[in-house]
């Protein structure tokens, strides 16, 4: 179903889950892994409410770091199955109410090292375990994200492939223009899409302005779907990605990120600019929030539920429309005067 989407439409994403619930004071910073889909379902639910809202089409399952690597260093390893499988049933939930589409999702396992073979076995049963206990819950497709080897991705898509799953797999790039085992954009693309990746693309890491220049690479190496998935934080060209942005003389990740947050014209512009570039899946990632999710629909033309509560600034009392303000103002002074009966509107 999601092929079938890609094809009639670009496909809007959702925003960054964890750095939302982090803020919303349901994920720590730091093992960022998420128990909140146990212990605050509701505040999982809410927020994949918001984002639907705001005009995602894809819900992503709050599953980043649901890995037994990642659990075990927060001693939640015997979570493992549960937190997979209530993320994916809160996500269908939500998605089912608005039309949307669920996303199954893993990410980097933190157990890959491309010297050791073993590893790689390690890494596949992780993939495998996270895709039983998702399946059985009812996901539309999964997405594989924030990998920088090549060949962890490689490990992810077959485990996908081998469940009888679309799947999007997307790769995070920091500094360089190729992925940590030295393979570059176009190449690494391409092998995903020959080795039968239905959706390739870019998250994570860096923001809009320097993820299009590689998603323009990646665009033109492939024939498949695309997609790309940036931080609403601002990097620059000397630091590319969001981690090692720097405030007051520290870095600033994860805890001061709030000064580099993009505004919702900027997620708009990219909206607009990866679409007009050919870019099939556009979404975003760490520091997105619904607000941007939103603006990033309108800006491509789309009225969402929440376009109801859209900007109306003519209404505003200070810097809306004069004649109006002064009317309303009139009206409030008539009220107050004379009684509500007494004054027309
Ligand atoms: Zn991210």
């Amino acid at each position: 179903m999601i092929i079938d989407r890609l094809k009639n439409s670009v496909v809007l994403g959702d925003g960054g889950a964890i750095f939302e619930l982090e803020r919303r004071g349901y994920v720590s910073a730091g093992p960022f892994t998420p128990q909140v889909v146990v212990e605050h379902p509701e505040a999982v639910r809410q927020m994949q409410v918001d984002f639907a809202r705001a005009g995602a089409e894809v819900l992503q399952a709050v599953t980043y770091y649901a890995h037994e690597e990642k659990l075990k260093d927060v001693g939640a390893d015997g979570r493992l199955e549960q937190i997979n499988a209530d993320a994916v049933r809160i996500a269908r939930q939500v998605a089912d109410q608005y039309s949307c589409l669920v996303a199954g999702n893993l990410c980097n396992t933190w157990v890959y090292d491309p010297k050791d073979a073993a590893s790689h076995a390690k890494a596949r049963r992780q993939f495998d375990d996270q895709i039983g206990y998702q399946m059985n819950q009812g996901v539309d497709f999964f997405i594989a994200e924030t990998i920088e080897y090549l060949g962890e991705a490689k490990i992810a898509l077959a485990a996908i492939r081998a469940a009888g799953q679309p799947a999007m797999i997307t790769l995070g790039f920091k500094k360089d223009d190729c992925t940590l085992d030295g393979v570059v954009v176009e190449d690494a693309f391409k092998t995903l899409e020959d080795l039968g990746a239905d959706i390739v693309g870019i998250n994570c890491f860096r923001d809009p302005v320097l993820m299009l220049p590689l998603a323009r690479r990646m665009r033109d190496g492939v024939s498949c779907f695309t997609a790309t998935q940036p931080v609403a934080y601002r990097c620059t060209p000397e630091k590319p990605y969001f981690q090692i942005q720097e405030h007051g003389g520290k870095v600033a990740f994860p805890l001061a990120l709030d000064p580099f947050v993009l505004t919702r014209f900027e997620m708009a512009r990219y909206a607009l600019d990866a679409q007009q570039m050919g870019i099939n899946f556009i979404g975003a990632c760490c520091g997105a929030a619904p607000h941007h999710i939103r603006a990033m629909a309108e800006a491509l033309g789309r009225t969402v539920p929440n376009s109801k509560y859209s900007p109306a600034l003519d209404l505003h009392t200070i810097i809306g429309d004069s004649t109006h303000t002064r009317e309303k103002n009139g009206q409030i002074l008539c009220e107050q005067r004379y009684g509500k009966d007494n004054c027309d509107r």
